[in-house]
């Protein structure tokens, strides 16, 4: 049963440098036939929508569309869908963009948690990001949001720039706390291809950091965000009591969920569908057939069930991988055993998940399930 839907909006203002998500700086126009479209998508999928409990707007950048095109996409999602189960709404947002007025009519929509890309406060590291915005923009984005009624926010963070140091990390964690948020993500830089920094870094033009400094910045930003009360719930995420994300975590339980929009991705009946990742093939596609779909992308359930499970600090329920997948975990992965036996992983009960060692070095488990 689908409980999550994902809508993806892929304009940005600008690319930043370190981005591999599907998004495009829109040419005139192009917003208000791609809202058009996605709102057709939507009504082909309502029979399937019936259930949600929660709804991620999700990009590229949602608040770059003008405010009368996202209340259109709102109306057509409060009126075409019912939303009485729904318990989180979400948006994510440019701090630059966030407006008192579109903080109100946010909240005049039901939504009732907005994600702000922050990334970081140090203006050197915003422009090495390629970021927009400017540090001022942030506090002030989060005093009209919470004005306007926004109880929950979230907080991106990027981690490990080139170029940063522990005071600057410092100096952001405190910046993070003084704004109060009641979630915080924070994601080390990861260098993907086919990205402008990836161009930058072949030919030499910066460096990165070495893996212990990353892991001391790592450490910091645990040790400081627990004792400033949050837990952290997965890997890179950390939330007060109770506000952990509640779509996120449909995902990561391997709970059915649908996307639309450009390169949005489904999880349903087993399947891993993708749509369309460019503007006129995704156009074209609505056009022709009412859906995004472009094709099924190979997919291991049982992989996928370990790798998402073990990312959240509670783990995965090895009772419930045998229900779903009708082998006990240890059998269709025995190099599980041997990470226990190296103290990666630990387990409690039915639940098996990463230690604190394990945390840190991952990747190192997750590459043994293939
Ligand atoms: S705003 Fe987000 S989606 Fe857009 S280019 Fe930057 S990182 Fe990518």
């Amino acid at each position: 049963m689908i409980e999550g839907l994902y809508i993806h909006i892929p304009f940005c203002h600008q690319i930043c440098r370190y981005c591999d998500f599907v998004k495009m700086v829109p040419q005139k126009g192009m917003p208000s036939i791609y809202v058009e479209h996605l709102i057709r998508e939507l009504e082909s999928n309502i029979p399937l929508l019936t259930n949600l409990k929660t709804i991620y707007f999700g990009g590229g950048t949602p608040t770059l569309l003008d405010q009368s095109l996202l209340a259109r996409l709102f109306e057509a999602i409060s009126h075409r869908l019912n939303l009485s189960l729904l318990e989180e709404y979400t948006i994510e947002a440019n701090p630059n963009d966030i407006t008192k007025t579109l903080g109100a009519m946010f909240v005049q929509h039901g939504i009732n948690r907005v994600s702000l890309g922050v990334q970081t406060f140090s203006p050197h590291l915003l422009t090495f990001l390629g970021r927009t915005h400017r540090p001022d923009d942030i506090g002030r984005a989060i005093q009209e949001l919470r004005a306007s009624g926004i109880k929950n926010i979230n907080i991106d963070l990027i981690y490990a720039i080139p170029g940063q140091s522990i005071q600057d990390l410092k100096m952001d964690l405190n910046q993070v706390l003084g704004c109060h948020p009641q979630h915080i993500s924070a994601y080390n830089l990861i260098l993907e291809e086919k990205t402008i920094l990836y161009h930058a870094y072949q030919n030499q033009q910066f460096e990165f950091l070495d893996d212990e400094l990353e892991l001391e910045m790592s450490d910091l930003i645990e040790s400081t965000l627990l004792e400033a009360g949050y837990h952290r719930y997965e890997i890179s995420n950390y939330a007060l009591p109770g506000y952990e994300s509640k779509h996120n975590l449909l995902v990561w339980n391997l709970e059915e969920y649908l996307g639309i929009g450009m390169g949005s991705h489904s999880q349903y009946q087993r399947k891993r569908l993708v749509n369309h990742t460019t503007f006129s093939s995704y156009i074209a596609a609505i056009d022709e057939i009412g859906l995004g779909f472009a094709h099924e992308e190979p997919y291991e359930p049982e992989i996928e069930f370990v790798m998402l499970g073990l990312r959240k600090t509670a783990g995965i329920d090895v009772d419930r991988f045998e229900t779903l997948f009708g082998q006990p975990i240890f059998q269709r992965f025995p190099e599980l055993k041997h990470h226990l036996a190296t103290g990666l992983l630990e387990k409690k009960g039915r639940q098996l998940q990463l230690t604190k060692q394990g945390l840190d070095l991952a990747n190192q488990v997750f590459v043994t399930l293939f």
